[in-house]
């Protein structure tokens, strides 16, 4: 990418020096970055970025020092805090600080807390939203979030807490019934318990769900499976994280808007998966 074509015309802000932007970088595929991102990219003096954030989109800003900030799900928060407080640090010293983080930075992210500690220690911030993995990792697998036909709700739901627990604050049994969509990031560690209250909530073991790690990537790869199969497939697939499961009937629409496989030249498997036998834009 050349980083000297302009950005389109529009009045684009200025990263100034003291100022902390926390950012979404997306799930992965560098085109799903904002022109904020881009812009933010473009004028940063340090990128502090995360394990999620793909090396590529980093060379966007070759001027810039980049700070790996990687943190592991479930490690305690106290390095939670070292990192907000070397935000403050960098701030203070008077670069321009472009916090980068996967997805969306207020989506399962911290970018609340780390934001919070800033704005504790009177650093000024600029959020820049991303494409969260729960909806574009999703996309990107041929499966949307919300259908007409299938749900008036989605929940995002995390699959551990701070302590790397599963979250013990969860009413599985509410989730289960109050939406007929989930979608769970951080999931793959308990996924063994996470069925199990779901199915403990009353969902079939024939629900459909998907599996999509590292969505959006050249290495993404889609498990379809079922809530009773989920444990044994995951396993046998030797799936990995980072990993979206998404719950429910929407799961189906794969079958049809596999956009990626139809690109491939695989032939949709069901023009009709949910069985409505009319066409999809008829009330
Ligand atoms: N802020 C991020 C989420 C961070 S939590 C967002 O909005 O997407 C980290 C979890 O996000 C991972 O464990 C995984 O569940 C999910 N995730 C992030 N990127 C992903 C990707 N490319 N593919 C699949 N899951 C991803």
């Amino acid at each position: 990418m050349n980083t000297n074509t302009p950005l389109p015309a529009h009045t684009w802000p200025t990263l100034e020096p003291g100022w902390v932007w926390l950012c979404g970088a997306g799930p992965g595929d560098p085109g799903l970055l904002t022109l904020h991102a881009v812009n933010a990219l473009r004028q940063a003096d340090v990128v502090i970025y995360d394990a999620l954030v793909q090396e590529q989109i980093l060379s966007w800003a070759p001027q810039a020092e980049h700070i790996y900030a990687g943190k592991r799900g479930g490690k305690p928060s106290a390095k939670q805090r070292d990192i907000s407080l070397r935000l403050v640090d960098l701030a203070r010293e008077g670069k321009r600080v472009l916090r980068l983080k996967g997805g969306d930075p207020f989506v399962f992210g911290r970018g609340g807390e780390e934001a919070q500690t800033l704005v504790q220690h009177g650093v000024p911030i600029r959020i820049i939203p991303g494409i969260s993995a729960g909806i574009g990792g999703l996309a990107y697998a041929g499966i949307p979030v919300t259908h007409r036909d299938v749900n008036q709700s989605v929940t995002f739901v995390t699959g551990h807490d701070q302590s790397g627990n599963t979250p013990s604050s969860l009413d599985w049994t509410s989730i289960s019934k109050g939406s007929q969509v989930l979608v769970i990031y951080m999931g793959m560690k308990h996924i063994a318990q996470i069925s199990q209250r779901l199915l403990d909530a009353g969902r079939s073991i024939h629900e459909p769900v998907a599996v999509v790690t590292t969505a959006t990537t050249d290495k993404q790869q889609v498990l379809e499976t079922t809530l009773g199969t989920i444990v044994e497939d995951i396993a046998r697939a030797k799936l990995e994280p980072p990993a979206i499961i998404c719950v429910g009937q929407s799961v189906l629409m794969r079958q049809v808007l596999d956009w990626q496989g139809m690109a491939a030249g695989v032939a949709p498997r069901d023009l009709d998966p949910l069985g409505r036998g009319r066409p999809a834009e008829s009330a």
